[in-house]
């Protein structure tokens, strides 16, 4: 049994589908920001992966080799620390954002109101504004009709798949996936995953649209923890709104007992998520602005000021001062100050190269003669430079330590060389266990020093 609009039940369901949403279209000041927006992100979402850096692409999450490229960047699997610190700053800086400027996000850069705003558009140039997609809809079909619909799914589809080509192509070198894909030379892992990428495209934005935002966005949940009163939110000033009613052209309405609200539902036919602001804040509010453009030109239309729905604040409307300084801002302030220090100085402090030694644990130590005693080490070195190094290693720690093998490492850019080397220690000085240092130092003028403690075991060492 399912509750049916306006009350009463139908019997047989258990769940009542969702009304479709015809959203109207709207222009002004905030609907401008909003293309503007899905302009610049969609451009830098599409063109992204074709920019090069350095004769390579420069984003590419190259995950086989387990290197990402990010321009100039090179993070190699231990560098991932930097990965999560920075996952962590947009963490921050959205709860910083949402106690500032409340939904800011969602209405206007969140992918799902992106992309679903390039879908409307292409529905709206082919089906019409609100009324005719209305009347489509329920009329009954025809040549027409069919056409209409067939052409807006062909473009859907192939905006969905360029998409999901394109965020594969941020995963695996997209020259290459193109030419592949093309001549149909590409694994089925990719072939898989260009197709679940723009069937997710196309499912959330062409069909669920607002039902993501409302059902299965956790953001939406849980943003009402990072509000407070003084966190920006689109707002309708019942104040001055109410009584609503409509009122003829150049009448006086507070003669007549009126608020400025003319009860024109222009605000609920653009919204996205079909609601009414004038009902009071909703968690379904994306904050897309659309009602705001809607009033401001009904206002303009009847000669009221803008403004009777804006972006405003709980304590604003109860005429108080808006406050940005306030402890919860401070906190983020300061916890985004600390986070965003410690990742750029670990960034420019990074090492270039990785000096990793693995000591042979098959055996304690080789007595070698009058040479003394010996320790085997496995070396690894990683370049993570894009240029080739050359580098000499050596240790010291204990009195007449050397190395016995050779010396000289050369590497080539991005490159990870792993080298056997027998270090040996004269008897007098090899008993017991000890802290020895390896050093490797670069000698092709690059002034790149790494060091590494190990342990000598000598036969007294337990
Ligand atoms: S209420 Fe206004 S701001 Fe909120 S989603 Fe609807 S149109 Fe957008
Ligand atoms: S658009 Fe403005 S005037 Fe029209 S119903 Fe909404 S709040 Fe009232």
């Amino acid at each position: 049994m399912a509750s049916k609009p306006g009350g009463g039940y139908e019997y047989g369901k258990l769940y009542r589908s969702e009304d479709k949403v015809y959203p109207r279209e709207v222009k002004g000041r905030f609907a401008t920001l909003r293309r503007a927006a899905m302009f610049v992100l969609l451009g830098a979402f599409y063109f992204g992966p074709w920019l090069t850096w350095d004769h390579r692409q420069a984003v590419l999450f190259d995950l086989p080799a387990r290197k990402f490229y990010i321009f100039g960047l090179t993070l190699w699997p231990q560098d991932f620390i930097y990965l999560a610190l920075l996952l962590i700053i947009l963490a921050v800086s959205l709860f910083f954002f949402t106690a500032l400027a409340g939904r800011l996000w969602c209405g206007f850069a969140c992918p799902q109101t992106v992309w679903t705003e390039a879908f409307s558009w292409i529905e709206m140039a082919i089906e019409g504004d609100r009324s005719k997609r209305m009347k489509l809809d329920k009329a009954p079909w025809t040549f027409d009709k069919a056409r209409k619909k067939v052409l807006k799914q062909i473009l859907w589809i192939a905006l969905a798949l360029y998409t999901g080509f394109t965020f594969v192509g941020y995963f695996s070198a997209i020259r290459p996936l193109t030419a592949n894909l093309l001549s149909f030379q590409s694994g089925p892992w990719e072939y898989f995953w260009v197709i679940f990428y723009g069937a997710a495209t196309y499912g959330n934005a062409g069909f669920m649209r607002e039902q993501v935002c409302k059902y299965m966005c956790p953001y939406a949940r849980f943003q009402g923890a990072m509000f407070d009163r003084d966190s920006l939110i689109i707002t309708y000033d019942a104040e001055r709104g109410e009584p609503r009613g409509s009122r003829r052209r150049g009448s006086d309405a507070a003669a007549q007992g009126l608020g400025d609200c003319v009860d024109c539902t222009m605000c609920v036919q653009v919204c996205p998520t079909g609601i009414d602001i004038r009902e009071g804040l909703q968690y379904e509010c994306i904050a897309c602005a659309a009602c705001i453009d809607a009033c401001d030109g009904i206002m303009d239309k009847v000669g009221s000021p803008r403004g009777l729905i804006r972006y405003s604040t709980e304590r604003a409307l109860e005429h108080k001062s808006y406050r940005l300084i306030r402890p919860r801002t401070l906190v983020y302030t300061g916890i985004l100050a600390v986070l965003l220090t410690s990742l750029v100085t670990s960034i420019a402090l990074r090492k270039p190269v990785i000096l990793d030694i693995i000591r042979d644990r098959n055996t304690l130590y080789r007595d070698v003669g009058r040479q003394g005693i010996a320790n085997s080490y496995a070396i690894r070195v990683v370049n993570k430079h894009n240029e080739d190094h050359d580098y000499s290693l050596s240790v010291s720690g204990i009195e007449g330590i050397r190395i016995e093998t050779d010396t000289e490492i050369s590497l080539s850019g991005e490159s990870v060389v792993t080298v056997p080397i027998s270090v040996t220690v004269p008897h007098e000085y090899a008993s017991g266990g000890h802290v020895i240092h390896f050093r490797l130092d670069s000698t092709d003028g690059s002034g790149i020093t790494v060091t590494e403690e190990s342990r000598f075991r000598g036969p007294t060492d337990r």
